[in-house]
């Protein structure tokens, strides 16, 4: 067996034991043998962690003009790219995610930082012409502070990028709580942020086994904002743990997303966008387009397009540049989506394609496609995170925005159509904060990204996201010298 990889935390610019000495194996789920060693610390690491944090906001990144972290954030963009392959099989190792997924976002992943460093000297406040002869009033933009981020196992460094990248540009410092199942690459990136010139303290990386160490760490008072990828149950604890002591708090949760396509649409580029929507990175994407709401004309042609690529897909070892779907994560993924299928099945739902556990054994799925499921059923209810779409079938417009709106979550969706009009109409009304039309799947820096409902608060990337990492200042400058009546509002 391979030597395990042996990690300390990132505290204060320096690789520190956690205070109580414990560390956790975390597994590669590909071959479910433990191989990295991480530290599984506690309440007083993430202490020392925002107090790093704040230190370093108080002194020098604090000082630091947006030209200098502008240069800095670039300096960063450039190391990761220089090691966005040995990233990219860190971060397949720790997830069992596809190389090649990975392989992809880790060359995008240095934009992030690029985009945002262009933000980094443009923040600028307005001038705002006074309601008053003797006042003139203006804005700055202010960074709000120490930011904990809380991030899923998923998309763990690009996850962490959509936070890390504003928060540099706006001038806060962090402190990251990765995945349980996925703490490596975290702490590898804070050994980038220093060899890029980063200050000490300005990144910091807290891992442990287990909710303890995220709800600490939301929960600190010394703790301005709280960013938070993950499921919607544990979102709405991170939200009260947040507001207990005012923090301000964006989350980026959960999905049930549509893909909505009308007869008219290209048939071979829609069962491509389902295939790229649910069964890339093993569905195990908030994004995933697990409901597939299909025109009742073109239904059986669709589904037999998209379970005759299914069929196809190579299923295996995550690092190699063949295989198309890699394992689930871990075994309580594995659980949760055979169970939700099986008792879709059980219901009287069919499986056009998959139905179940892969010969593969492990955590391998089928990639499936349901027809017949009932409409309360998990299958079409509930986030599943796995390779799993469930079919239904319109016959006009409004059914179908109906249909695709029928859910407590509104992260993202698709209109497949070659109808212009069609495709605005119904983008428009979709619930959702992404819509794609005759695509899916695409996001950018430059884009906001977010959702509404159970899909969380607030959104990331893009302009929008500086506002959620700045508060605003509004200053009155007096230019009369002129005293007033005290006892009135001025
Ligand atoms: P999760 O909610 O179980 O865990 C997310 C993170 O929160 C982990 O780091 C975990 O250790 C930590 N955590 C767990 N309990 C906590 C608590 N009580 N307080 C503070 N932190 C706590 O999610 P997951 O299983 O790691 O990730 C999958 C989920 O993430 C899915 O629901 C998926 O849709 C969602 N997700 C959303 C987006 C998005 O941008 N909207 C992107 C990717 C994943």
């Amino acid at each position: 067996m391979a030597a395990i990889a042996q990690y300390d935390l990132h505290v204060g610019g320096t690789e520190v034991a956690p205070a109580n000495g414990s560390f956790y194996e975390t597994v590669d789920p590909y071959t479910g043998e433990p191989w990295a060693r991480v530290p599984d610390a506690d309440a007083a690491d993430v202490d020392r962690a925002v107090r790093a944090a704040r230190a370093a906001f108080e002194g020098e990144w604090g000082a630091k003009t947006g030209f200098e972290r502008s240069r800095l954030m670039h300096k960063l963009a450039d190391v990761i790219e220089r090691d966005a392959d040995r990233l990219a099989e860190l971060e397949s190792r720790d997830s069992g995610k596809l190389l090649r997924e990975f392989s992809g976002q880790m060359r995008l992943l240095p934009s992030w930082y690029r985009y945002f460093a262009g933000w980094a000297d443009k923040l600028a406040g307005e001038s705002i012409p006074s309601d008053k002869p003797n006042f003139v009033t203006f804005t700055q933009r202010v960074p709000v502070g120490v930011v904990a981020a809380v991030v899923p196992w998923n998309s763990p460094l690009l996850l962490l990028t959509w936070k890390l990248a504003p928060a540099l540009a706006t001038g806060c410092t962090m402190v990251v709580k990765p995945s349980d199942h996925t703490p490596v690459t975290a702490l590898e990136l804070a050994r980038l942020v220093t060899e890029a010139g980063i200050p000490d303290g300005v990144f910091n990386v807290i891992t442990g086994n287990g909710p303890d160490v995220g709800r600490a760490l939301v929960r600190h008072p010394g703790v301005d904002k709280v960013a938070f990828t993950g499921s919607t149950k544990t979102g709405i604890d991170v939200a009260e743990g947040a507001t207990s002591h005012l923090a301000r708090v964006t989350l980026e949760l959960g999905g049930k997303s549509a893909q909505v396509v009308f007869p008219d649409a290209d048939l071979e580029a829609a069962a491509n966008g389902v295939i790229a929507g649910v069964f890339a990175a093993t569905g195990q994407t908030c994004m995933a387009g697990s409901r597939l709401i299909v025109h009742a004309d073109v239904h059986d042609e669709l589904v037999e397009r998209v379970a005759a690529r299914a069929r196809e897909i190579v299923l295996g070892n995550p690092l190699e540049e063949a295989t198309e779907m890699g394992p689930l994560a871990n075994a309580q993924q594995f659980e949760k989506v055979t169970g939700i299928l099986k008792a879709a099945l059980d219901q009287g739902a069919t499986a056009a394609c998959g139905g179940g556990p892969s010969d593969l054994g492990g955590y391998f799925v089928q990639p499936t496609l349901l027809t017949g499921v009932n409409r309360d059923s998990p299958a079409v209810r509930e986030e599943i995170f796995g390779p799993v779409v469930a079919a239904m079938t319109f016959t006009d417009e409004d059914e179908a925005v109906a249909l695709a709106n029928d859910t407590q979550y509104g992260l993202a969706g698709s209109v497949w159509t070659l109808d212009i009009r069609r495709a605005m109409r119904v983008a428009q009304r979709l619930r959702a904060g992404t819509v794609w039309i005759n695509a899916y799947r695409v996001v950018g820096p430059n884009v906001p990204f977010g959702g509404f409902g159970a899909s969380g608060i607030g959104r990331e990337n893009g302009y929008d996201v500086l506002r959620e990492y700045t508060e605003t200042r509004s200053i009155w400058i007096e230019t009369s010298g002129a005293t007033r009546d005290p006892f009135t509002l001025g």
